[in-house]
């Protein structure tokens, strides 16, 4: 439905106006991402720190988005009969005037857990990065949301039933990692959770959508980024149209010289010419599965090969690659913005040039 659906290009000069997050990424006092690079096991404080920093963030900078926690609790073969708490957190931006099952939701996704084992292991591309880079979509696009809906209002189009309505939600994720053994049951526990709770969840009669899960217009899950010289492979098909006008805003953010990583090798999203047969049933078990078994569509942005660090040691904050991390957080709020209609509504930025030359004698 929403593929069929005319989809303009972002303009030039709107690319240009996609902002960096700048010294927010700093890995040890940066805004947004160095409260992130702590251990968050599932029921322990420093989850629970974690969780109040997204709350924070969103309830200080972002007051129009709607916090919604989805808690649950399980046995986990580590921890015998005690029951775990996990705690997805949902931050959602709807047209204020529509009712929540008329709207169609750009769901971006990442999980915030770390492995039980090792103990200490920090997890800084899966995915405290991928957090971070999702607040920073989130801030980015508020205020041309704000505004594309003031206008829309003015003009009386606003609730006229001509369009579908438009909106994004968030979703931290909890429980994603294993804390024995990946198996069906030992994975993926707060998203199996969320997926079969919205399942049963029903929207009033004569709404548009008949549950949260079919309100996902696409759910674009981010995990294991931040390391240098990801290549995200397209895994689906169904999606492909979706990561072909990802990789077309990665060309075109290259080709304005606005992204942090150069050279012809850097591509991120390279997958662009994969033909109908050249899609394999294979894929990467991560926490759309749950959501796909159910029938929704997932784009999944996950590097094939997994970058080295991934579950050791290695994984903290010292080993990512912070322009990595700026290209993908850059690509993720165009994305957004172009799928949200936001053209010509981006803020004015000042002084990029400089942000991002400052970052470059630092390194
Ligand atoms: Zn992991």
């Amino acid at each position: 439905m929403t593929g069929a659906r005319a989809y303009s290009p972002l303009s030039d000069e709107s690319l240009l106006r996609i902002p960096t997050a700048g010294a927010d990424f700093d890995i040890h006092n940066g805004k947004l991402l160095a409260p992130i690079l702590i251990p968050r096991v599932p029921g322990t404080p420093g989850s629970v720190k974690v969780q109040q920093h997204f709350v924070r963030f969103f309830q200080e900078n972002l007051p129009e988005w709607q916090i919604e926690w989805h808690n649950s609790t399980a046995t986990t073969p580590a921890t015998g009969d005690q029951q775990i708490p996990f705690a997805n957190l949902i931050f959602r931006r709807d047209p204020p005037w529509a009712a929540p099952g008329d709207v169609a939701r750009l769901t971006l996704a990442a999980h915030y857990d770390t492995l039980f084992n090792p103990k200490g292991f920090i997890g800084a591309i899966d995915s405290a990065a991928p957090c971070a880079m999702l607040m920073h979509v989130a801030r980015s696009v508020d205020q041309a949301l704000t505004q594309k809906w003031e206008a829309m209002k003015a003009s009386g189009d606003a609730g006229s039933g001509l369009e579908e309505e438009r909106g994004v939600q968030i979703m931290l994720l909890d429980g994603e990692e294993a804390w024995v053994k990946w198996s069906a049951t030992d994975s993926l526990y707060g998203s199996r959770a969320l997926a079969e709770s919205w399942e049963a969840t029903r929207y009033e009669a004569l709404s548009a959508f008949s549950n949260p899960l079919s309100s996902i217009s696409l759910f674009v899950l981010l995990d294991l980024l931040g390391a240098p010289n990801p290549t995200v492979p397209s895994y689906f098909q169904t999606t492909h149209w979706a990561y072909q006008r990802m990789a077309s805003i990665e060309d075109r953010l290259r080709r304005l010289n606005v992204l942090a990583t150069e050279g012809s090798g850097s591509k991120f999203l390279h997958d662009t010419k994969k033909k109908p047969t050249q899609f394999s049933p294979g894929y990467v078990e991560d926490d759309h599965m749950p959501f796909m078994a159910r029938g929704v569509d997932i784009l999944h942005i996950i590097p094939t090969p997994f970058p080295p660090v991934w579950h050791t040691m290695a994984d903290t904050g010292g080993n990512l690659d912070i322009p990595t991390v700026d290209d993908w957080a850059m690509i993720m709020t165009a994305f957004t913005a172009e799928w949200m209609e936001l053209d010509g509504l981006l803020p004015q930025i000042q002084a990029r040039r400089s942000a991002r030359e400052s970052a470059k004698t630092e390194l």
